[in-house]
């Protein structure tokens, strides 16, 4: 499901580069990323979704290989195929909760925005707790609440790959269990994959006992490059 080899990778103004000689997950699985601030897992996970181009080797998400993707195409595969609930969430402060959970339609020409959808929205929003809210803006929401309209945004389109960046970072463990709740059981229903980059010891606790992740990184070689 994902497959990276030999990948090279280094930001424009240059400062750090990543370098992976070989990572895979495997349909279905549910892995944790874990690592030091700094350490690249937010690139890596962008490099996954098709975000960034690698400078060289190969980056396989769902049997594409992105890395010979123009940026367009990059990005219709990660809309069509990838949920990314994004370290900072990115929602836009100017639409409301039903809106940018529903961003996706709305920004890429492949999706449809049908009644069907905006009906799957809500319904989703409402079992994270958010079904009375989807009028308010971001700004009206708390740190939980706005991690829940990501969670819901990068899942309304229904992604084979979910990847969550430091999801439960900043909650209470309330919160923190709402979404790694709403996260396992879209996966668990769409037989989805799931990656998870946390530093939360609770988190990491979780994953460790149904994702294999001991396994998974012993072949996992990410080692950051001075240059
Ligand atoms: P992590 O998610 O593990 O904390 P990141 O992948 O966000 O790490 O960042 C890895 C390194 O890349 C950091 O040293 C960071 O300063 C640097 N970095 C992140 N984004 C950029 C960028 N757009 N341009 C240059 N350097 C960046
Ligand atoms: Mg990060």
């Amino acid at each position: 499901m994902i497959d990276l080899r030999d990948v090279r990778f280094a930001y424009p103004r240059g400062g750090f580069a990543l370098k992976v000689d070989r990572l895979s997950v495997s349909g279905g699985q549910r892995v944790c990323w874990t690592g030091p601030s700094g350490c690249g897992k937010t690139t890596l996970l962008h490099l996954v979704a098709g975000i960034y181009p690698a400078d060289s080797g190969c980056v396989e998400t769902c049997g594409v290989e992105v890395s010979t993707l123009g940026d367009a195409a990059r990005r219709d595969f990660r809309i069509a195929n990838v949920g990314l609930v994004f370290q900072d969430f990115a929602l836009l402060d100017y639409l409301s909760v039903l809106d940018n959970i529903l961003l996706p339609y709305r920004i890429s020409r492949a999706l449809r925005l049908e009644a069907e959808v905006r009906e799957r929205a809500k319904t989703i929003a409402t079992q994270v707790g958010l079904g009375t809210m989807l009028g308010r803006r971001p700004n009206e929401l708390s740190q939980g609440e706005r991690q829940r309209v990501a969670v819901c945004r990068a899942i309304i389109t229904c992604p084979k790959i979910l990847l969550a960046d430091e999801p439960t970072a900043n909650l209470d463990s309330r919160n923190a269990m709402r979404v790694l709740d709403a996260l396992e059981s879209y996966v668990a229903e769409q037989r989805a994959t799931l990656v998870v980059v946390s530093h939360d010891r609770d988190t990491i606790s979780r994953f460790t006992e149904t994702a294999e992740v001991s396994e998974f990184c012993g072949q996992a070689h990410l080692e950051k490059v001075e240059s």
